[in-house]
């Protein structure tokens, strides 16, 4: 085969997915697999990861109904964790919200709400859709003084812009020990102490109310968690949804309904998808269900 010089990476996270997800990486062939503890990684070179690869790649995940996010990156033969390094570039996500890692500075706008992340091994750079939306909606329902939960941190980044946003407190949480970690450096980069603390392992851990939670993790992770997240929300407490495609929009804003959660707003990148959504009140439940019958 001939091959290039530069090289695409897939990474993903560790999940009950990752056999489904080889077997089908492997019937384009990669160079290899690199299996850490915890994520994998999926080598090909760029003359074979074309855009009819890559088209048909998004197709069998959606055919077999995985909506796990991933990173892809581009890199060099020669001097690859220095490209790479160097390939973390600053990311302009809306008018306002700009992210930087550490090393690379930039002209800031008076009107910029910067986040300095660095993103080690974790997830919540930036490069990815669905952190980008995940931010998007967050700065259209995010409020002054909000209670913010944020499940799934990764680097820590949707707290943190949360709380650049005005909230008063926020609470990461990730079963991951080094997005704990990550996210906890991220904070320290952030000139944010005590109003964010960071917690590793699952929802269970939390105590609420809050009125802001922001979550991009999968489709199913979502719809599982749902309930537990609708009971940790204040009532008219916001959330945010992402980690999963467009077209599973229906089934996760069911699922919303189902659990006290109105639909509010949708935003789309690429394939992929998030939506805010608000939680009625009781009385309102129960005004809705008397005009019903
Ligand atoms: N919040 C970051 C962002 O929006 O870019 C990172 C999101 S990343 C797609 C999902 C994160 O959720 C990963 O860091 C993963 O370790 C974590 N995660 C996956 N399942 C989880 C669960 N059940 N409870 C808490 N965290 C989970």
């Amino acid at each position: 085969m001939t091959t290039s010089q530069s090289y695409i990476r897939l990474r993903f996270p560790r999940s009950e997915q990752d056999n489904l997800i080889q077997d089908i990486l492997h019937s384009f062939e990669p160079l290899g697999f690199l299996d850490e503890e915890d994520y994998w990684e999926a080598y090909f070179d760029t003359l074979q990861w074309d855009d009819g690869v890559r088209g048909s790649f998004v197709e069998a995940l959606r055919r077999e109904d995985v909506s796990l996010p991933y990173d892809i990156e581009r890199f060099e033969k020669e001097n690859w964790n220095k490209e790479w390094e160097e390939s973390i570039t600053p990311v302009r996500v809306s008018e306002r919200i700009l992210i930087r890692p550490s090393w690379h500075k930039v002209e800031e706008q008076e009107q910029d709400i910067v986040l300095v992340i660095d993103p080690k091994m974790s997830f919540g750079t930036g490069f990815h859709a669905t952190t980008r939306l995940m931010l998007r909606l967050t700065e259209r329902v995010a409020a002054v003084g909000d209670r913010v939960l944020d499940v799934g941190t990764g680097t820590g980044v949707l707290a943190i812009a949360a709380l650049k946003l005005g909230a008063a407190s926020a609470v990461g949480v990730d079963i991951d020990e080094w997005s704990r970690e990550n996210a906890e450096e991220n904070c320290l980069r952030n000139g944010i102490g005590e109003e964010m603390t960071v917690l590793q392992g699952s929802i269970d851990l939390v105590e609420g109310p809050f009125t802001l939670i922001l979550s991009n993790i999968t489709k199913l992770d979502n719809i599982d968690m749902l309930p537990q997240l609708a009971d940790l929300l204040e009532a008219d407490g916001r959330i945010v949804l992402s980690g999963f495609y467009s077209g599973d929009g229906a089934d996760v804003k069911e699922a919303m309904r189902r659990n006290g959660l109105e639909p509010l707003e949708d935003m789309h990148e690429d394939e992929w998808m998030a939506i805010s959504g608000e939680k009625v009140r009781r009385s309102e439940e129960r005004r809705v269900g008397k005009e019903c019958r």
